[in-house]
């Protein structure tokens, strides 16, 4: 059986990642998984554990970290945010593609743990548009919208990292998701040449000082 890629898409908040990936899991039937992330921040109205995330104590984030349990984590915005590294690499196993929705610095950590993993970074035509939808969610604090516009501006900074950028243009977030199937289907597999094991390097060190300082 031919084994999944593991797709990572980061993007700035606001960029309208979820909907796009919401039509790749439609497009793409059964083939991909999403994968969920451990949070520590405060459900939204709607979410449900489980489904967007699973919503964990700091405590129990760090000790998940620190056993290694995570593939990638990062801080973003006050809380952390980290992707289960079991679920992914028995979904890989499976044949199934995998995406990881995340942000940049987690992404990073992806590439270098997982050097054929594709990186793909959603992008906006316009930062005016990132702001308007940041605005337009009404979920979030002013406090909390201007951390996410900076950070947005981080981010897209980084976009030389990323193997693609796919803009998400107003009202098409299908053709997003059509040419993001179209690198998945000519991307490189996530295996290369090491016959069916997942390359994910087994001596990464957490940087768990940097983690404590947020606890
Ligand atoms: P939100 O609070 O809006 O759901 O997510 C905030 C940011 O955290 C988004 O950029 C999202 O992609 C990112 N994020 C979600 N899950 C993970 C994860 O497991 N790891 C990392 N590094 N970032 C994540």
């Amino acid at each position: 059986m031919d084994k999944g890629k593991l797709i990572v898409i980061s993007g700035p908040a606001g960029v309208g990642k979820g909907t796009v990936i919401r039509h790749l899991l439609e497009v793409g039937g059964g083939d991909f998984a999403f994968s969920v992330s451990a949070t520590t921040r405060q459900p939204r109205p709607g979410e449900e554990n489980g489904r967007e995330y699973f919503f964990v104590s700091k405590e129990e984030f760090r000790q998940r970290a620190e056993r290694g349990d995570m593939l990638e984590w990062a801080e973003y915005v006050g809380n952390y945010y980290g992707t289960p590294r079991e679920a992914v690499e028995q979904v890989l196993a499976s044949g199934r593609h995998v995406i990881l929705e995340i942000e940049v610095e987690g992404a990073l950590q992806v590439k270098s743990r997982v050097p054929d993993a594709l990186l793909i970074m959603i992008g906006a035509p316009d930062f005016a548009i990132i702001e308007a939808r940041l605005r337009g969610r009404g979920t979030n604090t002013e406090e909390d919208i201007q951390r996410r516009l900076k950070r947005a501006r981080e981010e897209l900074d980084l976009v030389g990292e990323f193997g693609y950028l796919v803009t998400n243009h107003d009202g098409a977030s299908e053709a997003a998701a059509a040419e993001i199937m179209g690198i998945v289907e000519g991307g490189e597999s996530v295996f290369g040449s090491s016959k069916g094991k997942m390359q994910i390097a087994e001596d990464f060190d957490e940087p768990l000082e940097e983690l404590q300082e947020y606890m």
